[in-house]
């Protein structure tokens, strides 16, 4: 037996308004106050997640802003702009991408 459509209708409606936070796993409601990639355009996850901002917190403690200002440095003045301009959840996304890559000698989480 399945559910009744409205109720189908209903859980959908709320499962679109939750994302998974990239870092920790845990659904998030989409909106400003709880995901930092919330309206970014280009989305800056792979699989379409979110960041919530307890992850956004603890990646500040983890010496992203450090991290940021070694990238920077290492970039031409068109690119340092670019990289500046973007929102710190996406400079932090990429950081992440960097250290994957090996970028760094120490690693971040
Ligand atoms: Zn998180």
């Amino acid at each position: 037996m399945s559910e009744p459509t409205h109720i189908k209708h209903t859980i959908k409606k709320i499962l679109d308004q939750y994302v998974i936070c990239d870092m920790c796993g845990r659904s998030i409601k989409d909106d400003e106050d709880h995901n930092a990639y919330h309206k970014m355009n280009p989305h800056p996850s792979d699989m379409r997640g979110g960041l919530c901002v307890e992850c956004v917190d603890y990646a500040n403690h983890m010496a992203f802003d450090q991290a940021i200002e070694i990238v920077q440095d290492d970039l031409n003045e068109i690119n340092k702009a670019k990289f500046m301009s973007l929102p710190f959840g996406k400079q932090c996304w990429i950081i992440l991408k960097l250290d994957k890559m090996g970028a760094f000698k120490w690693t971040i989480g």
